[in-house]
């Protein structure tokens, strides 16, 4: 079923010239291929629209590249006949459409988002495809081909990191992405610098709800840099996640927090340290050992670590990640389901995950106060943390009646801004010596450790 006979359903602007090379999977003119015909489309008033399927990697990732190449042909068939330019495939699930003047290029992508409105079946399966573009004009400045193609990259990110399906080059958008490789350069000198360079590990108090203990403490990425101040983990993670600085700052946060327990350890305390972990970090087969150096380094025991991940970091590869939390919890580490509630998963997947907590996503615990859904939603996952023998985490407790109807529903933790904010391990160890008594307004039958 390959389309190269409807190239010439392209071929009203294009000629295509000398030397023409093509995508050998879809028959489309390639990145050599778009880069001539920009050269040659100078004189007119072109301009660029690079387009990318969100999730295709994770896609193909998870079904095969035989089910992500059928993909890829079925959505040029279905994009072919409303795209009036050049329509070039620049590989995996990014494609190119070389427009003229004449051409509206936000009328292009609302019809090409239109054809691409509907599931697209693959071997019998609907899967829903979300697109973004980018934009860049030859007016603009651009001074070659490859600077064209470089612009609409640069648009197409944006509108990747907005959320929004079109985005266009435009003066701010290089301030932008330099703006973000500068962040990344500083995140990757701080996470060199023995001194962290501002980056530093929060920690946040969990409760015991039927002893007031404090009985863990999730660790949370904070960075305050030494120009910009604040920065917050949604800001860090992305340009950590696009410049590969995942693992080493998952090494970074799993060090101080290792350290940390191994601290209230020797002090004879029992306290769990929680860590966050991304997709990314959750397939790499090293973590299990990664982890086990930590440990053995500070001396804690396996069990007072407990490794956070989310239900769709699981969703984008199952069986991989599955294969690295056993290993995972073979060494005695707990592993928690964050966030429990928001995600894609299906309780089947779930039960393949050797967790042993489920965290509460604090959107319905903060809600369950007003919200009679948000209550039952809290309720059942407490029920199904107690039948399965997990231990549920209760996210965003701010007041006393939330902390003792999550009490009632036998949650075993509590943990939110009205029981302690995320704070430096000094401010946490008086916490632990001295709750404060806005705490213990809260959570009152909370006391010191
Ligand atoms: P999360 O894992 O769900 O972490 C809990 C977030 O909820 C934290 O936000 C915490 O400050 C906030 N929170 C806790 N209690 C309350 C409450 O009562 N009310 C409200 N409104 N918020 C509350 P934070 O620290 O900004 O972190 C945001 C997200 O960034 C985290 O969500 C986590 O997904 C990610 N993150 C933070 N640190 C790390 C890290 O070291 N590694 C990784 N991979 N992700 C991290
Ligand atoms: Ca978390
Ligand atoms: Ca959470």
């Amino acid at each position: 079923m390959r389309v190269v006979a409807n190239l010439a359903a392209s071929a009203g602007w294009l000629r295509l010239g000398r030397g023409v090379s093509k995508d050998e999977l879809t028959g489309l003119p390639d990145r050599a291929a778009l880069l001539w015909e920009i050269e040659r489309a100078r004189d007119a008033d072109a301009c660029l629209l690079v387009m990318n399927l969100r999730g295709f990697a994770e896609l193909t990732d998870t079904l095969g590249y035989t089910t992500g190449d059928a993909l890829t042909l079925s959505i040029v068939e279905r994009l072919l006949p409303v795209t009036p330019g050049l329509f070039a495939h620049l590989g995996e699930a990014t494609f190119a459409v070389l427009l003229r003047d004449a051409h509206n290029p936000q009328q292009v992508v609302a019809e090409m988002l239109e054809a691409l409105a509907r599931p697209v079946a693959v071997e019998g399966v609907a899967l829903s495809v979300t697109a973004h573009f980018g934009l860049a004009s030859f007016p603009g400045g651009a001074t070659s081909a490859s600077e064209l193609v470089r612009r609409a990259r640069v648009a197409l990110a944006a509108a990747h990191r907005r959320s929004v399906a079109f985005a266009e080059y435009g003066p701010g958008s290089e301030a932008h992405s330099r703006d973000l490789l500068t962040l990344a350069a500083d995140l990757g000198r701080a996470l060199d610098d023995p001194g962290g360079c501002g980056l530093w590990v929060a920690f946040q108090p969990q409760v015991e709800l039927n002893t007031g203990r404090v009985a863990g403490a999730e660790a949370l990425i904070r960075w305050s840099h030494p120009s910009r101040g604040e920065v917050a983990p949604h800001e860090m993670l992305p340009v950590a996640e696009q410049t590969g600085l995942v693992p080493r700052l998952t090494d970074w946060v799993l060090e101080h927090a290792v350290a940390a327990a191994a601290e209230w350890h020797r002090a004879g305390r029992y306290i769990t340290v929680s860590v966050n972990v991304t997709a990314g970090t959750l397939v790499d087969t090293r973590l299990p050992e990664r982890i086990l150096v930590v440990l053995r380094r500070h001396e804690l025991p396996a069990d007072r670590l407990v490794i956070e991940v989310t239900e769709d970091a699981i969703m984008v590869d199952p069986r991989r990640c599955r294969e690295v939390l056993v290993q995972v919890r073979r060494l005695g580490v707990e592993i928690a389901i964050d966030d429990f509630g928001t995600g894609h998963s299906s309780l089947a997947q779930l039960k393949r995950i050797p967790s042993g907590e489920l965290k509460i996503d604090r959107s319905f615990v903060m809600g369950m106060h007003d919200d009679p859904l948000d209550f039952e939603i809290v309720k059942i996952a407490a029920v199904l943390g107690k039948r399965l023998a997990l231990r549920v985490v209760a996210e965003g407790v701010e007041d006393q009646d939330t902390y003792m109807q999550l009490a009632e529903l036998g949650c075993t933790l509590a943990q939110g801004f009205g029981i302690g904010r995320p704070m430096p391990k000094a401010q946490f160890d008086q916490y632990l010596n001295h709750p404060p008594e806005i705490a213990r307004r809260i959570a009152p039958n909370l006391h010191a450790a």
